[in-house]
């Protein structure tokens, strides 16, 4: 694709675009009187025109049928979170069984955990991405101290060569050999929320299992804005939020994914609650757990319907755009156009004032390009704030982008660099 830094070929691309009636089924946050370029998807993806019906339709139901809500309706709220499996699965790549609407990102992740690193003296050791999102890191080190090991050498950090900016998938899979005997668990993020790096999630599950461990992701930043196949590449477990690429709303559900193979396994610890209990039999409230078969015997607690309704708002847009592939299709050329003008100012510039540290491999990044700017990082973010670019800060210098395909234009791209080459001299 030959890219041009003007408007009217961004009008063009816009005008071509096969999805650009989808951003009119999202709520464009305001900025003196007109749509503000909201590049901020990765971290609260936008609300649904339908979000508020989906929730009302829930508080009807609860103001006309109270407790009979849970048998009664046109979605019984007993099975509501069985409604969204379908559209969620497609998303990750798993089949229905496989996974489960529930909780919140980090609480899953902990249950996950609970079944998936069963340490021993031999094998305990858990091989993260260096750099991986706080909550990641402070949920696998109290895994590890709650099973008596120290962090300080059951958790390997793997980072970038020195004057890299990302990971090598050998470097990856090299560690995780080396650590082969060791090892219970490989935990990466689908996408590092700083750098914007897409791992190869089949070769780390590859090499997981080449060394005997477990294969498990966080898949914030890349479940709704990346193809997945967690089936098929055969990973053992996975989580993600739905707040993020998939605009359930702040706080929004999470769920979970557990490879089908492990469902027969009655070794596995897990963390139970009624709500995992056979569907079949649960209201017999019978003493002894018998968990329901697949990712839904995971579940413990009553599903949270205002949640899965506003989930269910965004999941019906996601399901009337068709698969990942034509949203994914989209994602790559408004990124690139992205950074194709940010490449030009640096060109113009003759310096490299933003430098983009996300993966220049298309195929190695989602939506997000995390930029640093070389002068005035924080003015510059603040100046694009004052113009109606909202993106999003992360310390110490790192402007993160994210042009995301259900709702942003190359109108609003060629905007923000725009208004980022503006900036050198406004500032
Ligand atoms: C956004 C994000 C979280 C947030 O977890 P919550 O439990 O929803 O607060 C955790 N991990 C990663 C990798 C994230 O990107």
């Amino acid at each position: 694709m030959n890219y041009q830094n003007d408007l009217a070929f961004a009008r063009e691309q816009d005008r071509l675009d096969p999805l650009k009636n989808f951003r009119e089924q999202f709520l464009i946050p305001q900025h003196n009187g007109a749509d503000a370029v909201y590049l901020c998807g990765n971290s609260l993806g936008l609300q649904p025109v339908t979000a508020r019906t989906y929730l009302n339709d829930q508080l009807n139901n609860w103001q006309n049928l109270a407790v009979e809500g849970w048998f009664q309706g046109e979605d019984p709220w007993l099975d509501y979170h069985q409604s969204l499996s379908g559209s969620i699965a497609r998303i990750v790549g798993a089949q229905e069984n496989e996974v489960a609407v529930m909780n919140s990102l980090t609480v899953n992740l902990h249950l996950l955990m609970v079944s998936f690193y069963k340490p021993n003296s031999k094998r305990f050791k858990i091989i993260i991405e260096g750099g991986a999102f706080p909550s990641d890191q402070y949920a696998v080190e109290s895994q590890v101290k709650h099973h008596g090991f120290d962090p300080q050498s059951a958790v390997i950090e793997i980072f970038p060569r020195e004057g890299e900016l990302t990971l090598r998938t050998e470097d990856i899979v090299n560690t995780i050999e080396q650590h082969k005997n060791e090892l219970a668990v490989v935990l990466f993020a689908g996408i590092n929320y700083y750098t914007g790096q897409f791992f190869d999630l089949k070769a780390i599950t590859d090499a997981a299992h080449q060394a005997g461990a477990y294969a498990g992701f966080d898949l914030a930043h890349a479940a709704g804005n990346v193809p997945l196949q967690l089936h098929q590449w055969g990973a053992d477990f996975a989580c993600w939020c739905s707040y993020k690429y998939m605009n359930s709303g702040p706080g929004g559900i999470s769920g979970i994914f557990v490879h089908e193979r492990h469902f027969t396994d009655t070794t596995m610890n897990r963390f139970a609650g009624w709500w995992g209990y056979r569907r079949d039999m649960r209201f017999l409230m019978a003493p002894g757990f018998d968990a329901e078969q697949g990712a839904n015997g995971w579940q413990v607690s009553t599903s949270p319907i205002p949640l899965l309704a506003l989930f269910k708002a965004s999941m019906a847009i996601f399901d009337s755009a068709g698969n990942m592939s034509i949203i994914r299709d989209k994602s790559l050329r408004l990124t690139a156009y992205l950074e194709f003008l940010i490449n030009e100012i640096n060109l113009r510039q003759g310096e490299e004032l933003f430098r983009i540290i996300t993966p220049a491999d298309p195929q190695a990044r989602g939506s997000q390009l995390s930029v640093v700017c070389k002068r005035n990082a924080k003015s510059t973010f603040h100046f694009l704030a004052q113009n109606g670019v909202i993106g999003d800060w992360r310390e110490p210098d790192v402007i993160r982008l994210s042009p995301v395909p259900l709702y942003n234009t190359f109108e609003d791209v060629y905007k923000t660099a725009a208004l980022m080459e503006a900036s050198i001299k406004a500032i």
